[in-house]
């Protein structure tokens, strides 16, 4: 396996992409629609600003006002789906009380629906995507390993439990549910854990594991003013993946890579 660092990996995939990106008759272009003040919402959409403008993709950002009704969060959407000159749509999160997230991601054009959220998108989420993608470039053998995933939600959990399985992973799914002695247990068989939770260090450094494991940590929050993973550090794998600086880089190029599909598709429709 090629143990190379998330950063350096994604330094190496957003090169051969700006060159992709150089060569295309227009640029891609992607629209941000966000209904909130959250700050860290704010910091997620100025990454993807960031990452857009450096890639060479038409990135364009609408700000609703919170106080906006549903129906024009929907009308908006709609202008969006319908112009052709738009590759990819994404409604930043959290939406207000008053906004059904479920209305909103359903009326996003599955072929634009480059988060991946649509029901029937076209595209893969992208944290799972990150991570997968990160995973097959390190050399990293799925077919029948064992994988522990702790977090079942439908951005991360559930979506990435598909993608391994489809790589003929033995696959385990664990919840808020689940003992801590079963969780001990999952974790100390997995060739491959995964944790997306958002407890800082619920995975203590002390929680067995084959010392050949991959531990993917997709959690993020704050201790003590830093940001930190769901899992403590530790130097007993073969390979952890920081917070920051880790997952979170991984899901921002999958998103990019989406955008640049969706644009792909457009042309050959
Ligand atoms: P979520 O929707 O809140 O889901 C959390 C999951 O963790 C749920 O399935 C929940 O179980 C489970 N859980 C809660 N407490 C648990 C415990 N003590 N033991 C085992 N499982 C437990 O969260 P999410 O959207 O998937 O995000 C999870 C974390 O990843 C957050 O910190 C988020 O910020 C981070 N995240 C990072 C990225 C990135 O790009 N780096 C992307 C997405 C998310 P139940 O289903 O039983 O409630």
């Amino acid at each position: 396996m090629n143990l190379i660092a998330i950063k350096d990996y994604v330094k190496i995939r957003k090169e051969e992409m700006k060159k992709e990106i150089f060569s295309l008759v227009r640029k891609p272009k992607l629209v941000i629609i966000q209904m909130n003040d959250d700050v860290a919402s704010n910091s997620y959409v100025k990454g993807k600003l960031k990452d857009a403008e450096e890639l060479g993709i038409e990135a364009k950002l609408i700000k609703l006002d919170e106080s906006s009704s549903e129906e024009q969060l929907l009308t908006l959407i709609d202008d969006v789906n319908e112009d052709e000159t738009v590759d990819g749509l994404i409604v930043q999160l959290p939406l207000p009380k008053h906004i059904s997230e479920i209305k909103v991601k359903e009326r996003i054009n599955p072929k634009k629906d480059v988060d991946g959220f649509h029901p029937l998108s076209k595209f893969k989420a992208c944290t799972p995507k990150g991570i997968v993608s990160y995973l097959t470039y390190i050399g990293f053998d799925f077919t029948g390993k064992n994988a522990t995933i702790i977090g079942r939600s439908n951005i991360v959990g559930r979506p990435l439990a598909k993608l391994l399985l489809d790589l003929s992973m033995n696959v385990t799914v664990l919840h808020s549910k689940t003992s801590i002695e079963d969780r001990n247990f999952y974790l100390k068989r997995a060739d491959l854990a995964v944790v997306a939770v958002g407890k800082p260090h619920l995975i203590k450094k002390d929680v067995p594991l084959k010392k050949d494991a991959i531990v993917i940590d997709v959690g993020i929050s704050r201790l003590d003013g830093h940001l930190v993973g769901d899992i403590e550090p530790r130097d007993d794998v073969l390979l952890q993946t920081p917070v920051p600086g880790g997952v979170g880089l991984l899901t921002r190029l999958s998103l990019m890579e989406n955008v640049l599909e969706a644009y792909q598709d457009g042309i050959s429709r």
